[in-house]
């Protein structure tokens, strides 16, 4: 399956795409994850991406098109995929069908998770980070068993930047400005269905798996 999760900042898409690529057997593909990846090796890529990350902007579409399509070309992603954080504007989403059409293939379908405003800055501002893994913490959800200690791999835990709260603030004024117009790009071209994100993980990822399976039946 060729999948996509688009939601606002905080919606759940990283706890999410885990769960649900892990799953359905594909490669969960986070930009987000490969520009902190690249952040943390101190690449070129990481050096320019900082700057609007840091700010809560958008990496500019030409660079991580660019990434995106180097990365869908590796041999895990060939039988399917899970986009977590790309496409994030209109552009990205009509490169990502062109890249796609050029491989002889398709989207599938493309989850919304769909949760409101005061809940996204209560998921933000508790979210912790692993430093080692990248896996999600949440200091009132999601609590690992020592405080700060990632229980999966045994690193520290951090609160990445752009979880602060003046950032968070413009995460979402660029999610509404830029990335909510891809809820009827895709609506238009019959892929949307909404996924109700609010409630415990293992919840909606049930719902999640409902829906594909669905779909796949
Ligand atoms: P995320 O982990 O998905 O919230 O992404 C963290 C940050 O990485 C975003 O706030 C952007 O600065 C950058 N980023 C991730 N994905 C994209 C994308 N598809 N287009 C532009 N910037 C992105």
């Amino acid at each position: 399956m060729r999948l996509v999760l688009v939601g606002p900042p905080g919606a759940g898409k990283g706890t999410q795409a885990e769960f649900v690529a892990t799953q359905l057997s594909v490669p969960k593909i986070s930009t987000g994850d490969i520009f902190r990846a690249n952040v943390t090796g101190g690449t070129e890529l990481g050096i320019e991406a900082k700057r609007y990350m840091d700010a809560g902007d958008l990496v500019p579409d030409e660079v991580t098109i660019n990434m995106v399509r180097d990365r869908l070309g590796e041999a895990d992603a060939a039988d399917g995929f899970l986009l977590d954080g790309f496409p994030r504007t209109v552009p990205q989403a009509q490169a990502l069908d062109k890249l796609l059409a050029d491989m002889g293939t398709g989207l599938d379908l493309v989850l919304e998770l769909v949760v409101d405003d005061d809940e996204v800055i209560r998921r933000l501002s508790g979210r912790r980070t692993c430093r080692g893994c990248g896996k999600i913490w949440h200091v009132e959800f999601d609590q690992p068993q020592v405080e700060d200690v990632c229980d999966r791999c045994g690193s520290e835990l951090y609160q990445r930047d752009d979880d602060k709260p003046d950032t968070v603030a413009n995460r979402l004024r660029v999610y509404a400005r830029d990335t909510a117009p891809l809820i009827g790009f895709y609506g238009k071209a019959g892929k949307l269905v909404g996924l109700d994100a609010t409630g415990p993980v293992e919840d909606v990822t049930a719902r999640a798996m409902a829906i594909l399976s669905s779909y796949e039946a």
